[in-house]
């Protein structure tokens, strides 16, 4: 069989966008992929087929991602999907999506760069160990969703590592404050979001004890600190079916 029978034939979803096109010209040098179709708005979805697509890769909107996602299970095609915005209602929508096509895999990763995610065992690690844990993420300010997928899924995973060890929500004296001041609250842990021109994708997880402060901090500099994500998830998605969340699941196969 030549290379280009055996290349994983793959999609992209909003390929007109600024990770979408980054992920086109990665999957275009990957050898054993084949970029059979770039989709962007108003393109018809039926394209896919016809290319005989197996790997959708998702970085569009949170408003329509779902409809992609769907889409794709009941057409037994696997799904690597980068757009945020993903709430338990979702995940579980998905989850029952899949019972019909227990083939397909989905992989949905708030955050693609081999960093980010080690920012997040490392915070989820210090956590129980500290009375005071915040976080702070920071983006362009063309990002459509506040906070941000990584910010959320810190958080989440700061909570659940506190509350197995028995720890207090952080102490916080405020007793009155402007609207938003103290950040949303993601499962008792505070997250701040700042949208500054000049920056791409921030995080810091400042945890704190009486006298000494540990800033976890992590840049995403640039759009291709995201790609051997994503390529990893193209590549194991096949062979993973059901809903997978996380790059971290990849990392500790
Ligand atoms: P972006 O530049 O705005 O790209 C989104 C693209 O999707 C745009 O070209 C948009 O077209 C297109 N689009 C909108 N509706 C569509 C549809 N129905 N079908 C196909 N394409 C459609 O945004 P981005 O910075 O690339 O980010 C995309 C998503 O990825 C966001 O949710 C972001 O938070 C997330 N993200 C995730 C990671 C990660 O590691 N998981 C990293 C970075 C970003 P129009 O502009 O014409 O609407």
């Amino acid at each position: 069989m030549t290379q280009e029978n055996t290349a994983i034939a793959v999609a992209v979803l909003g390929a007109a966008g600024r990770m979408g096109s980054a992920v086109c010209a990665a999957v275009d040098e990957a050898s054993d992929m084949r970029l059979v179709a770039a989709l962007d708005v108003a393109d018809d979805l039926e394209q896919l087929v016809t290319s005989g697509t197996e790997v959708i890769v998702d970085f569009t909107t949170p408003d329509v991602v779902m409809e992609h996602v769907d889409w794709a299970i009941v057409r037994g095609i696997h799904a690597v999907v980068g757009t945020t915005g993903f709430t338990t209602e979702r995940l579980d929508r998905v989850r029952h999506a899949l019972t019909a096509r227990p083939e397909v895999g989905v992989l949905i990763a708030p955050n693609f760069s081999l960093g980010a995610v080690l920012l997040m065992r490392f915070a989820r690690d210090a956590a129980p160990h500290f009375e005071s844990v915040e976080v702070i993420e920071l983006h362009h300010p063309d990002k459509l969703d506040a906070p941000s997928g990584t910010a959320r899924h810190t958080a989440e995973m700061i909570a659940e590592a506190r509350q197995a060890a028995g720890i207090d929500q952080s102490p916080d004296a405020t007793a009155e404050e402007i609207a938003g001041a103290r950040g949303a609250m993601i499962e008792g842990v505070s997250v701040h979001s700042v949208r500054l021109r000049g920056l791409v994708a921030h995080e810091e997880v400042l945890l704190g004890n009486p006298g000494e402060v540990l800033t976890l901090r992590h840049d995403s500099l640039d759009r291709s600190s995201f790609m051997p994500g994503v390529l990893l998830g193209i590549r194991e998605v096949r062979s993973r079916p059901g809903l997978t969340l996380g790059l971290e699941a990849l990392l500790d196969a």
